[in-house]
């Protein structure tokens, strides 16, 4: 049996040594054939060169180093195509994915109940408040207005088995939200919570902007609700100015009204105006993804790599 592990690394030249380090002495303690492969996300510092080096002096370790910076999602999605363990884990090249837990997840895949062993954080110990507050509003959300299960505190962090390695490369959507498609494919979850850790070196990339660009995703890619809240909305909207329509006629055959209330007349147009384009927003957010989709562009490109071509599952699909 032979494990494969991905590290996206992005700006990880200060922490991919101590990585490196903490993980081999793991997997020391484990019978297992293992690689790790290192996903180079366009680093703008030496991470490349601190691969490369790590890569000369252990060829169990390989390398995907991409053109640009893809993002973490395109870096996962290169790692699953890549990879030719049976089974297969994520893992952030921070260490705040605890490689300690490893031996304890293959010691639950081998007892043969489950197909994957996932991680979630029980507490956020050390981040802003405020970025708690709105991650855990995020999971409520969602958790009710799609039916993908999405998991309170989930990492990337988990192993495999190589079945579900498989039926996540068979989702080519190039604007991924792993943590919904992992909830997608389904297949049996064992959850292990662990205490969070902060990073060892460097500092985390994601600020608020980039978190709540990535939560409108989750949404909008597994959930057709903010769709059906604008057209919700527009109903009610309909059906209470036929309701004021009528009483105005009512209102007026009664006693005759001079002109007055043209600000209040404006207020309403102006009102209608912005959820009407709030509405074109929203579906405009879907109809941009359908664009992007339909051209089907690569996800990632690759610039250097020591990984066998041949290794890329995607290599016989037809429609490459
Ligand atoms: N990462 C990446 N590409 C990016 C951003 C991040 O490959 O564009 C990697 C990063 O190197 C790290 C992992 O994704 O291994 C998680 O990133 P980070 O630690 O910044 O996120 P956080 O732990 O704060 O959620
Ligand atoms: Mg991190």
């Amino acid at each position: 049996m032979k494990l494969s592990l991905i590290v996206p690394c992005f700006n990880e030249q200060d922490s991919l040594p101590a990585f490196y380090r903490e993980v081999t002495a793991v997997l020391a303690t484990v019978a297992y054939d293992y690689e790790i492969l290192l996903i180079d996300d366009g680093s703008a510092d030496q991470t490349l060169a601190v691969i490369k080096d790590l890569a000369e002096k252990d060829e169990r370790v390989k390398y995907l180093s991409f053109s640009r910076n893809f993002g973490k999602e395109a870096a996962m999605y290169a790692g699953f195509c890549n990879v030719t363990g049976d089974y297969v884990a994520v893992m952030d090249a921070d260490l705040q994915d605890p490689p300690a837990l490893l031996p304890r997840m293959l010691q639950l895949l081998e007892s043969g109940e489950y197909d994957s062993v996932a991680t979630r954080r029980v507490t956020r110990k050390g981040e802003p408040p405020i970025r708690s507050f709105f991650a855990r509003k995020f999971y409520q959300i969602i958790n009710r207005i799609s039916d993908v299960d999405i998991v309170d505190g989930a990492r990337d962090f988990r192993l495999m088995r190589r079945k579900m390695v498989d039926a996540i490369v068979s989702i080519r959507e190039s604007n991924r939200f792993s943590k919904g498609i992992f909830g997608w494919i389904g297949f049996k979850t064992y959850w292990m919570p662990y205490e969070n850790v902060e990073r060892v070196a460097g500092e985390s990339k994601w600020n608020f902007w980039k978190l709540l660009k990535y939560a409108i995703d989750g949404i909008i890619n597994f959930s057709g609700m903010p769709l059906a809240i604008a057209s919700w909305g527009g109903m009610i909207m309909t059906l209470l100015s036929f309701l004021s329509l009528i009483f105005l006629v009512v209102r007026d055959l009664i006693f005759s009204n001079p002109v007055a209330g043209w600000a209040s007349t404006v207020c309403i147009i102006i009102f209608i105006g912005g959820i009407q384009l709030f509405c074109l927003g929203i579906m405009g957010q879907y109809i941009a993804r359908t664009y992007i989709e339909t051209k089907r562009r690569p996800l990632y490109i690759v610039s250097e790599s020591n990984v066998n071509p041949d290794n890329d599952v995607r290599r016989n699909d037809a429609d490459k």
